[in-house]
């Protein structure tokens, strides 16, 4: 066999085996190789750590891509200074992920603007990263497709997909009251993750508020005792970020520009 024939076939057989980190690489890792005077089995090793590497920034790539977050934040960009009440040291404990094995759960609990959805994206982020399967939902989006798919009756079949998850976000709760329906739809997603999946929370309103969103007290009362039996809680009370920054790029340009009004969007 000619070079080019066996060129020609190898490549179709790195294809067909679906090892295109191999096809790409083969050629240049075989002339580092030989410039290193490395054997074949070394070889053949840095092209399989190579294969494997790929493989899993692919996957990671795929995790993230299936958690739909909104934004994709890291905790690179947080900047713990600008929010000193963030507990910096729990944060970069449960970047590390552990608390998903145990199915313990987050509860960011602070005003709007204060970095919540940034730190449970990052953690998210993280945890995607580690091999794990995420779904980042607002809380009002997920009731709206728990409604919806009640309605078409694939409301079991949702709950199963969720039940897949290592870690479920549940972004902004509190911002829109529930339906009695909606509370109860919300109440089954909580109680069927308990000790099962790790769910980070989101929320402007202290616990005490917790009824006016769900309505009823008992229905609160159950949902936080299976929430918060294993929780970190994460609290952040400084100024809005946003509102911050806003405010340093108003007052740059003149000395009379107007202040903003405080923003009420999560
Ligand atoms: P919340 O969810 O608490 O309302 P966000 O996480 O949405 O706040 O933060 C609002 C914006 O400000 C986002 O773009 C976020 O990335 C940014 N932000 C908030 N806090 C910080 C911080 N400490 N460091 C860097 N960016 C921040
Ligand atoms: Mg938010």
């Amino acid at each position: 066999m000619n070079a080019a024939t066996s060129t020609v076939l190898l490549e179709h057989h790195l294809k067909q085996l679906k090892l295109p980190s191999v096809l790409r690489e083969y050629a240049s890792m075989a002339a580092v190789c030989s410039k290193d005077r490395a054997d074949y089995p070394t070889y053949l090793l840095r092209l399989a750590e190579r294969e494997l590497l790929d493989r899993e920034v692919r996957a990671a790539e795929r995790r993230v891509k299936a958690a739909r977050f909104p934004v994709v934040k890291t905790l690179d960009s947080f900047d713990f200074k600008a929010q000193p009440s963030i507990n910096q040291e729990l944060v970069r404990e449960l970047v590390r992920g552990e608390y998903i094995d145990r199915n313990e759960n987050v509860l960011l609990i602070g005003n709007s603007g204060t970095g919540k959805t940034h730190l449970a994206t990052a953690l998210a982020f993280a945890a995607c990263q580690q091999g794990r399967r995420v779904r980042f939902f607002t809380v009002t989006g997920l009731v709206t497709q728990l409604l919806e798919r009640r309605e078409d009756r694939q409301l079991e079949r949702f709950h199963k997909q969720l039940e897949r998850l290592h870690l479920l976000v549940l972004d902004e709760l509190g911002y829109v009251p529930c339906s009695k329906a909606a509370a109860e739809l919300f109440f089954e997603v909580i109680s069927r993750a308990y000790e099962r999946t790790s769910v980070i929370v989101t929320t402007n309103l202290p616990f005490e508020q917790w009824t006016e969103v769900l309505g009823s007290e008992r229905l609160t009362g159950a949902l936080l005792d299976r929430l918060t039996h294993h929780i970190h809680i994460l609290e952040a009370n400084g100024e809005s970020y946003r509102l911050k920054h806003s405010k340093g790029r108003l007052r740059r340009p003149t000395s009379n520009a107007t202040e903003p009004s405080s923003n009420q969007e999560g």
